[in-house]
């Protein structure tokens, strides 16, 4: 069968080296990891404070409504609580999607070089997948739509877009919604949303009101700092959130999350601080690229794709073996780029140092 064959290539997802493998792989002392676009500022002083927290809790499942959290995010969004969907980080919503909508005979449509798990769950699930090409970095809407067909039932939008930080901007993507059958779910991945500084970047909750067949995917893991505790969002209208509701596991953003998640919301000075701490490193990699004549993707991210015009595992050893931990765009899409997480003033200083050694 088809779609067996497919499974039986996917490789488990591989999330990188861990700064304890390499520690002690090349006996490092100091490793900085800028893999994984996390935030190098960890997170909110009240996120530490609000989980010193009653343990007893931990005997009792979480709430699986995540009721408080619910209430503090549709506050925040001004969005009615049944407007929203929690999921053990925003893999779990592509997952819960992918599992609520696709199938052996449904087609789904994303671009080439995205988020690799729109791919991979769309495999799991045995669905046509029509990945269409990229155009330099960039999501082509135009042959996204045109590759729709009668089977289709979900497209993956990633804006801004990992691996290469490029956005859409609102005309092209109201026009494409615009396009977009009422009957397919357009899902639109904003995981980087809180560093985006472009003058053209849309309201996307603003754009659920509009369009009966979008959902804006969003996360705490990254500028709000809590990647391992696994919290993501959708927002939606409400008929979809209630037709996803059953894909969902019922316990599965557990207390702590809960309880650290809301209380990220809370401090909004931290996230300010994050984004604009996110454009001085990446003013950094701007300069260092510009002073070495090296093409990169503007980035409205937290990491930045440069072309090192070699194969990218020779930047991403060189590297590794001085304790930078970054992501080779080997495996993703760009064969002769890395993939950088802006880190601290420092640790951007440290990799910058690196990569001039190395040129
Ligand atoms: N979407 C995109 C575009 C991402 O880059 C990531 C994280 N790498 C995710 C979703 C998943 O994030 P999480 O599950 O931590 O919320």
């Amino acid at each position: 069968m088809r779609w067996k064959e497919q499974l039986l290539k996917l490789t488990p997802y591989q999330p990188g080296k861990s700064i304890e493998q390499v520690k002690k792989q090349y006996q490092l002392e100091k490793i900085v990891k800028l893999a994984s676009n996390e935030n190098p500022f960890g997170c909110s002083e009240m996120v530490k404070s609000a989980l010193r927290f009653h343990t007893e809790s931990l005997a009792i499942y979480p709430n699986g409504n995540a009721a408080n959290l619910r209430e503090e995010l549709a506050k925040f969004l001004q969005v009615d609580e049944e407007e929203i969907i929690f999921g053990n980080g925003s893999d779990n919503l592509i997952q819960m999607i992918s599992r609520a909508l696709l199938h052996p005979n449904a087609s789904t449509v994303m671009s080439t070089n995205t988020f690799s798990q729109y791919k991979h769950n769309a495999i799991l699930e045995g669905a046509i997948i029509k990945e269409v090409p990229d155009k330099n970095g960039e999501h082509d809407l135009d042959s996204m739509l045109a590759a729709i067909d009668e089977k289709t039932n979900v497209i993956w939008v990633c804006s801004p877009n990992n691996p290469t930080g490029t956005y859409i901007p609102e005309s092209k993507l109201v026009a494409f919604l615009d396009q977009v059958p009422e009957h397919i779910l357009v899902v639109l991945d904003e995981a980087y949303y809180e560093y985006v500084i472009a003058d053209d970047y849309y309201d996307s909750i603003k754009l659920t009101r509009k369009y009966r067949n979008l959902i804006v995917l969003r996360t705490f893991s990254k500028i709000y700092g809590l990647a391992a505790l696994r919290v993501g969002y959708g927002v939606a209208q409400k008929e979809i959130i209630k037709a996803l509701e059953p894909a969902r596991e019922p316990f599965n953003v557990n207390t702590v999350a809960q309880i650290a998640a809301a209380a990220a919301i809370a401090d909004q000075k931290f996230v300010e601080e994050c984004k604009k701490k996110n454009r001085q490193g990446l003013n950094q990699f701007y300069q260092f690229c510009k002073q070495n004549d090296l093409r990169y993707f503007p980035s409205q991210t937290n990491f930045i794709l440069i072309d090192f015009k070699v194969e990218s595992e020779k930047v991403f050893q060189f590297l590794l073996e001085r304790g930078f931990i970054v992501r080779s765009g080997n495996a993703l899409g760009f064969p002769t780029a890395v993939r950088i997480t802006v880190g601290s003033k420092e640790q951007n200083e440290g990799v910058i140092k690196a990569l001039e050694e190395f040129l």
